[in-house]
């Protein structure tokens, strides 16, 4: 018989497993990380990386955080599942109370899913059944050009950046478009918004504020948006905020929507929400929409549910993340790296490589200014280039972004600021 280490983990995975965004023909070996603590990850050789991207921006307060994981084990030996329809538990309606706290203060209602796809879904669909409910012959949903909500279908059919769905493109829900407000081409959007509301019926806007991710951490106008924001509400088009990735604190604010002066109507949350413990996701909404659903009639209700809903580990791992979030040395820590990077960024301007520089809060990023040419396949070596000096970031094409745990000290900062400066050098 085989004997059983776990030196070949990256041998042993390709037999059975099927990763991610991969094309498993094209793709080297995956890498077997065995540990996490605080901003780093450990591989099985015992080689250490800082966690540049807080793996996909979930472990903000650092991985394996004893305040988070003591609370969770303590809860798994009180009530680790049960139903959530027809029941309730401490966890849930204590983090309810947490959420509502920090939230926007219009949104009233909080509604559990499993992860950030899940929570747009839950957002498309109550947009459009609100139309319905009340009467409305609404089916069209507006979103932003390049736009990232996930991968299940609804979530899919309003994203922009399509490369992967062709598959799937002649069963999406019926979806039109609007550039992003730059500043500088404001009034155009404008423009096209309201020659869109005047074309089309639609029933809601869902966007991501202010950081558009998987665009390559695309930043864009605040005045702009809010503009947007004003036209939809004037026109009932239900405003459903994607913060999956902007939430809980990564633009320096407890949500992105907090830069706005309109309120949106829906507010999608998951990834940090559990401080990158467990899967959860949660739609909030206000009372009014709410209210459109609240009815004699059974069929007006939101007849949407998963299983997990509301797991009352993934609440108390989202609570303790809020308590973390919301204490002076978390909100010192995130303006500690908001003034390390900003004073990165100046060095970063004088690079004649660096283009398109941009920061919003912990997000820093910009575009490696080279001949794509030169360099084939530029992302995967600078993927390569980085791991091999320790620090994990991934960048997105030509883009290079950090998004590290708030928890990350000086030193680990600077190396990666040290890494990404030698990748200047270097490419
Ligand atoms: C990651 C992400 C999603 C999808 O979340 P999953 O948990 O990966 O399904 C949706 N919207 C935004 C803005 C995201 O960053």
């Amino acid at each position: 018989m085989k004997k059983e280490t776990t030196q070949d983990l990256s041998q042993r995975d390709k037999k059975h497993l099927w990763h991610p965004l991969t094309q498993h023909k094209t793709a080297g070996e995956m890498l077997a990380i065995v540990k996490a603590e605080g901003v780093n990850l450990y591989d099985e050789q015992g080689n250490k990386y800082i966690d540049g991207i807080s793996s996909w921006y979930t472990a903000m307060y650092g991985h394996c955080n004893k305040k988070i994981t003591s609370r969770v084990a303590a809860q798994m030996q009180q009530l680790d599942q049960v139903v959530f329809s027809g029941f309730t538990h401490e966890p849930a309606v204590r983090l309810s109370e947490a959420l509502i706290d920090i939230l926007p203060s219009n949104q009233q209602k909080l509604f559990f899913s499993d992860n950030g796809s899940t929570a747009t879904e839950i957002g498309i669909k109550m947009a459009l059944q609100y139309h319905h409910n009340i009467g409305n012959d609404r089916k069209v949903m507006l979103a932003f050009e390049e736009g990232f909500h996930g991968d299940t279908f609804g979530a899919m059919s309003v994203s922009g950046l399509s490369v992967y769905n062709g598959a799937f493109e002649d069963h999406f829900i019926e979806v039109v478009r609007l550039p992003v407000p730059t500043g500088a081409n404001n009034s155009e959007v404008i423009g096209t918004l309201r020659k869109l509301i005047g074309e089309h019926k639609i029933a809601g806007f869902i966007y991501e504020p202010l950081v558009q991710g998987a665009a390559a951490m695309k930043i864009h106008d605040a005045e702009g948006l809010n503009e947007i924001l004003k036209i939809c509400k004037a026109n009932d088009i239900i405003t459903v905020a994607d913060e999956v990735m902007t939430g809980f604190g990564k633009t320096g604010r407890y949500f992105a929507s907090e830069y706005m002066e309109t309120q949106p109507d829906i507010i999608c949350m998951s990834k940090a929400l559990t401080a990158g413990l467990l899967p959860m996701a949660i739609t909030s909404c206000t009372q009014q929409v709410f209210d459109a659903f609240y009815s004699e009639e059974i069929s007006k209700g939101l007849f949407h549910g998963h299983t997990y809903t509301a797991n009352p580990l993934a609440c108390t791992a989202a609570l303790a993340g809020i308590e973390l979030l919301t204490s002076e040395e978390i909100q010192h820590d995130i303006q500690r790296v908001i003034k390390s990077h900003e004073e990165f960024s100046k060095r970063l301007k004088a690079h004649q490589k660096v283009k398109n520089l941009r920061q919003l809060g912990v997000i820093l990023a910009f575009e490696l200014d080279v001949e794509m040419e030169r360099y084939g396949d530029l992302r995967n070596r600078l993927f390569a280039h980085f791991m091999k000096q320790g620090v994990f970031l991934r960048p997105l094409g030509n883009t290079i972004y950090i998004l590290a745990p708030y928890v990350i000290g000086d030193e680990d900062l600077e190396a990666i600021y040290q890494s990404i400066w030698s990748a200047l050098e270097k490419f």
